[in-house]
C-alpha cells in the first residue's frame, strides 16, 4: 500500500479539543450564512433570544450558562427544520463605562467598544451560533436615535412628561434611580449604598397608563415562570377601594379644605375615629403655618420617615403622630374626627390621607392604643344564630367575613355588599366614589449622567419646553467630555451641546442635559434585531409581525421586575402606535438558575470566580458549555466543580475515540447506501444489535422529550452517556467475536454513530461536527434533520413470568426483560387473578427470581 494512501486511514486517537474547536471555529467564521435567518422563508419561524449582556469586559460563567441553554435550543430548532432567529447584542450604555473613564482615563466609547470586541471573541470561541449580521449596540447613534424618536412619540401622546418630585438618589452613582432600582433601600448596583431622597425636576414615562393591562395580561403569559408573574403582580399592586371626601371642620367650603382619603374598607367608615395625614400632605403646610411648635413636630416626623425610607423598610417604622387639634367631618354621619399627622403615611401612596379605624385595622389599632384614641366597633362576626347578634369580636377584627353594626342605614349588611352600596352612596351624594389604585408608579427615566441617550428636549425662555424636531435626530452624545461624579450632569459643562437655537422662535434655548435610563435601551432592542440596519425607522413592522412574539426568551430572574415590566409597557405603547401587532413581547420565558462556587455567589472579593477563558483553555468550549447544562437542571442553582468539567471532557473523549475506531473508511461507506441502513428490522437482529438499537431509540426519545418539555438537559446528557456505555459493551463483544459482522452489522453501527453525532450537536457542537465529518458526511450538521425515534424499536423486550401461590402456578405477568425484583414483586401482587386469590389471606413473603418466577407465600 502506498505510504500516502495509508496515512489517510490513520486517525488521531486522542481527543484534542483545542485542535477540533479551532478547526471548526475557522470553518464557521468563513460561512456568513450559517446562522443567518432566512428571508422570505416558507419554514415555520422560531425566535430564540438570550438577554443581551452589559459589555463589562469579560464573560462570566452566568453568561455561558444562559447562552449555552439558548444555543442548544437554537440548534435543536434548526435541525427540526425551523427558520431560526438567534441574535446577540450589547446593552452598552451605563455607569461602569464612566467609572472606567475616570479611573483609567479612557473615553467611555473606546472602553465600551474594546470590551465588546473582547466578549464577542469569547462568544465565538465558545461556538455560540449567533447571527452577527444583526448585532445591536445600544450606545451607537444608529440605535439610540430611535430611543429619541420613541421619546418624541411618547411626548406627543402625553406618555412622557416632566415634573418636580421627590426622587431616589444614589450618591455612588450620582444619579436618580427608578423605584424599581431601589432594593431594600439600597441602590440595585451598589448593594451597600443607602438611597437618599431628593427633590428634582424629572422626565417620567406614564407606565401607570398601562397598569391595568400590564396586570391583566399576566394571565396570558402561562408559559412564563409563575414566580415572575407573581413578582409583577405584587409590583403593580392593584387595590380596589373608595375615595371619600372629609371636610375640614369650620372651614369655608373650598376644594383645598377637602381631605380625600383612600380606603379599601369603606364598610368600616362609621368606625373612623381619626384622620391621618402624610407629613407632606398640602393641608399640613396650611395647618402648621402659624403654629411653630406643631411645624417643628411635623418636621421631626418627616425626618423619621426619610430615615425609614433610606433603610428601606417603611413598614417597620416606629409609628409616631401629632394631633393638629383640628377636626374633619365624616360625610356619612356628620361625626367630627380629629386630624393627626403620622410618620407612617406616605404621600406617594393613595392620596396621602387615610381614615383611621382602630377596631378593624391592625396598624390603626396599634396607633390608637398608643395615643389613646377612641375605638369603635362597627363590624361583628357573622352570627351563626340570628338571635345571637351580640358576638363581641376580638380586636382588631379585620376580616371581611362579618356584618355591619352601628352603621346607620347600612347596619346589618354583610361587608362585601356594604362596600358596594356605600361606594355608590358616596358617588350619588357627590362626596366620593369607588376607585382602583396601583402600587406601580410612573417610570422616572432622567439620569444625571453622561453615558446614555440624550433626551431630545430643549428649553426656550419664550416657548418653554420644546421637543427637538424629528428631522434633527439623532441628538449626538458629544465626545471628549470631562466626566466627574459631582456637579450635575457632565453634559451641562459642554457649552456647544447645551446652547442651541430654538426651532420655534429662533431665539436662544438650552438643551436637556439629562440622559435616559439605560432600561430604555433594553425595552425594545429585540425588535431591532429583526431589521437591525434600518435607517429610516426603528424597524419594519411587517418584518416584526413575522418574527414576533419571541418564541423563547431566556435570562436571569433578577430582571423579573425592571426589564420585563418596562419592555411589556413598551410593546403595548408600540402596539397602540400601530407599529407592532403583538400585545406581549415574549410567548415563553425561562429564567436560568445562578452559578455559585463553594456555596457562595461568584465574586471578585470572595476570590471564587471561575473564568470561562480558563475553562476553555483547559477543557475546551464543548466541555465547558456541556457541563453548565449537565451539572443540574437549568432552572436550578449550579454549584461549580472543575472536576465536573473534567468529567465531561473524559466523556467526550470516549465518544471521540469510539468513532475514531469504528467509523467506516471511505470504501466501506460507499458500499453502505443509506437506504439499507434505514430498513433494519428489529426481528432480524442479534440480541447485542437489538440491544444497541433499542438504546438508541430510547435515547432519541428522551432527548427529544426533554427539549419539548422541561429542558432537563442534565437527564438528556445522562441518556447519551448511557448510550455510549452500551456502545462500548458491544464493541468489546465485536472485537472478540470470530465474525464481528454477525454481532452488529457495519450499517447498524454506522447508523448509531451518525445519530450519536446528531444528538450531541446541540450540546457539544464542535465535536459533533467533527464526528459528522469522520463518519463521511459532507453537509452541515446544523441542517441535518434531528433524528426520529421509533416507539416500537424503543420498547423494552418483554417476557412472561409465572406467578405461584404457595408453589402452585396461579397466573402469568408480562414484564420488561430486565425488570428488577421490586418491579416483579409489585406487578405480581397487583395482577387481578392473584389479587383475588390472596384476598383475605396474609402474605408471609414473596420470593422473586428475576427473569424466572415469583412465588407468594400466604397463610
Ligand atoms: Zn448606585
Ligand atoms: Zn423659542
Amino acid at each position: 500500500m502506498p505510504q500516502e494512501e495509508k496515512t489517510t486511514l490513520i486517525r488521531e486517537d486522542r481527543y484534542d479539543a483545542q485542535r477540533i474547536e479551532t478547526k471548526w471555529f475557522e470553518r464557521w467564521q468563513q460561512d456568513a450564512s450559517l446562522y443567518a435567518a432566512e428571508p422570505n422563508s416558507t419554514k415555520p419561524k422560531y425566535y430564540v433570544l438570550e438577554m443581551l449582556p452589559y459589555p463589562s469586559g469579560v464573560l462570566h460563567m452566568g453568561h455561558v450558562r444562559n447562552y449555552a441553554i439558548g444555543d442548544a435550543l437554537a440548534r435543536y430548532m434548526w435541525m427540526n427544520g425551523y427558520n431560526v432567529l438567534h441574535p446577540m447584542g450589547w446593552d452598552s450604555f451605563g455607569l461602569p463605562a464612566e467609572n472606567a473613564a475616570i479611573s483609567n482615563n479612557t473615553p467611555p466609547r473606546e472602553w465600551t467598544l474594546h470590551n465588546i470586541a473582547n466578549m464577542k471573541t469569547q462568544m465565538k470561541r465558545l461556538g455560540f451560533a449567533y447571527d452577527w449580521s444583526r448585532e445591536v449596540t445600544t450606545c451607537l447613534p444608529e440605535y439610540y436615535r430611535w430611543n429619541q424618536w420613541f421619546f418624541l412619540k411618547l411626548y406627543e401622546k402625553g406618555l412622557a412628561y416632566r415634573k418636580k418630585s421627590r426622587v431616589n438618589w444614589c450618591p455612588q452613582c450620582a444619579t436618580v434611580l427608578a423605584n424599581e432600582q431601589v432594593v431594600n433601600g439600597c441602590c440595585w448596583r451598589h448593594e451597600d449604598t443607602l438611597v437618599e431622597q431628593r427633590e428634582l425636576e424629572q422626565w417620567f414615562l406614564r407606565t401607570t397608563q398601562y397598569a391595568e393591562e400590564l396586570l391583566r395580561d399576566l394571565d396570558k403569559l402561562g408559559d412564563w415562570p409563575e414566580k415572575v408573574r407573581t413578582m409583577q403582580r405584587n409590583w403593580i399592586g392593584r387595590s380596589e377601594g373608595a375615595l371619600v371626601d372629609f371636610k375640614l371642620d369650620g372651614a369655608t367650603d373650598s376644594p383645598d379644605s377637602t381631605i380625600t382619603v383612600f380606603t379599601t374598607r369603606v364598610d368600616t367608615i362609621y368606625g373612623a375615629t381619626s384622620i391621618q395625614l402624610a407629613p407632606q400632605h398640602p393641608l399640613v403646610a396650611r395647618l402648621t403655618k402659624n403654629n411653630d411648635p406643631l411645624r417643628a413636630q411635623v418636621e421631626q416626623l418627616i425626618a423619621e420617615q426619610r430615615k425609614a425610607k433610606e433603610v428601606g423598610d417603611i413598614g417597620a417604622i416606629e409609628k409616631h403622630g401629632v394631633d393638629t387639634h383640628r377636626y374633619a367631618v365624616n360625610p356619612y354621619n356628620g361625626d367630627r374626627v380629629p386630624i393627626w399627622v403620622a410618620n407612617y403615611i406616605l404621600m406617594d401612596y393613595g392620596t396621602g390621607a387615610i381614615m383611621s379605624v382602630p377596631a378593624h385595622d391592625e396598624r390603626d389599632y396599634e396607633f390608637a392604643r398608643k395615643y389613646n384614641l377612641q375605638i369603635r366597633i362597627v363590624i361583628v362576626p357573622r352570627a351563626v344564630d340570628p338571635e345571637e347578634t351580640s358576638v363581641e369580636p376580638v380586636l382588631p377584627f379585620t376580616t371581611l367575613d362579618g356584618t355591619l353594626v352601628n352603621s346607620g342605614p347600612f347596619s346589618s349588611l354583610e361587608c362585601g355588599e356594604a362596600i358596594q352600596k356605600m361606594s355608590a352612596h358616596a358617588e350619588k351624594n357627590g362626596f366620593g366614589k369607588a376607585t382602583v389604585t396601583y402600587r406601580l408608579k410612573d417610570w422616572g427615566i432622567s439620569r444625571q449622567r453622561y453615558w446614555g441617550t440624550p433626551i431630545p428636549m430643549l428649553y426656550c425662555e419664550k416657548d418653554g419646553i420644546v421637543p427637538v424636531p424629528e428631522k434633527d435626530l439623532p441628538v449626538i452624545l458629544p465626545e471628549n467630555v470631562d466626566i466627574t461624579l459631582t456637579g450635575g450632569s457632565p453634559l451641562g459643562r459642554v457649552p456647544e451641546f447645551v446652547n442651541v437655537t430654538c426651532p420655534k422662535c429662533g431665539g436662544p434655548a438650552r438643551r436637556e442635559t439629562d440622559t435616559m435610563d439605560t432600561f430604555v435601551d433594553s425595552s425594545w432592542y429585540f425588535y431591532r434585531y429583526t431589521d437591525a440596519r434600518n435607517d429610516r425607522a426603528p424597524f419594519d413592522s411587517k418584518t416584526v409581525a413575522y418574527w414576533f412574539p419571541i418564541d423563547q426568551y431566556i435570562g436571569g430572574v433578577e430582571h423579573a421586575i425592571l426589564h420585563l415590566i418596562y419592555s411589556r409597557f413598551w410593546t403595548k405603547f408600540m402596539r397602540d402606535m400601530g407599529l407592532v401587532k403583538n400585545d406581549e413581547p415574549a410567548e415563553r420565558l425561562f429564567t436560568q438558575g445562578m452559578i455559585i462556587k463553594g456555596g457562595a455567589k461568584m465574586s471578585k472579593s470572595l476570590g471564587n470566580v471561575v473564568s470561562p477563558d480558563d475553562m476553555v483553555a483547559r477543557y475546551g468550549a464543548d466541555s465547558t458549555r456541556m457541563y453548565t447544562l449537565f451539572a443540574t437542571a437549568p432552572d436550578r442553582e449550579l454549584d461549580w466543580q472543575d472536576e465536573g468539567v473534567e468529567g465531561i471532557q473524559r466523556f467526550l473523549g470516549r465518544v471521540y475515540r469510539f468513532v475514531a475506531r469504528n467509523a467506516p473508511v471511505e470504501t466501506q461507506l460507499a458500499a453502505s447506501p443509506r437506504a439499507e441502513r434505514e430498513t433494519l428490522q428489529a426481528t432480524s437482529l442479534q440480541p447485542e444489535a437489538r440491544q444497541i438499537q433499542r438504546k438508541l431509540h430510547q435515547t432519541i426519545k428522551r432527548v427529544s422529550d426533554d427539549f419539548q418539555g422541561r429542558w432537563h438537559f442534565n437527564t438528556s446528557i445522562a441518556a447519551i452517556m448511557e448510550l455510549v456505555n452500551e456502545l462500548y459493551v458491544v464493541e468489546e463483544r465485536v472485537v472478540r467475536a470470530p465474525s464481528p459482522a454477525d454481532i452488529v452489522s457495519p450499517s447498524l453501527l454506522l447508523d448509531v454513530q451518525r445519530n450519536l453525532a446528531l444528538l450531541l450537536a446541540p450540546f457539544a457542537p464542535h465535536l459533533a461536527h467533527e464526528l459528522w465529518e469522520m463518519l463521511g458526511e459532507k453537509g452541515s450538521l446544523l441542517r441535518a434533520p434531528w433524528p426520529k425515534y421509533d416507539l416500537a424499536l424503543a420498547k423494552e423486550e418483554e417476557i412472561e413470568i409465572p406467578v405461584q401461590i404457595n408453589g402452585k402456578l396461579r397466573g402469568l405477568i408480562v414484564v420488561p426483560v430486565d425488570s428488577s425484583k421490586e418491579v416483579i414483586h409489585e406487578r405480581a401482587l397487583s395482577h387481578e387473578k392473584i389479587k383475588a386469590a390472596i384476598a383475605g389471606k396474609q402474605v408471609v413473603k414473596v420470593i422473586v427470581v428475576p427473569g424466572k418466577l415469583a412465588n407468594i407465600v400466604v397463610h
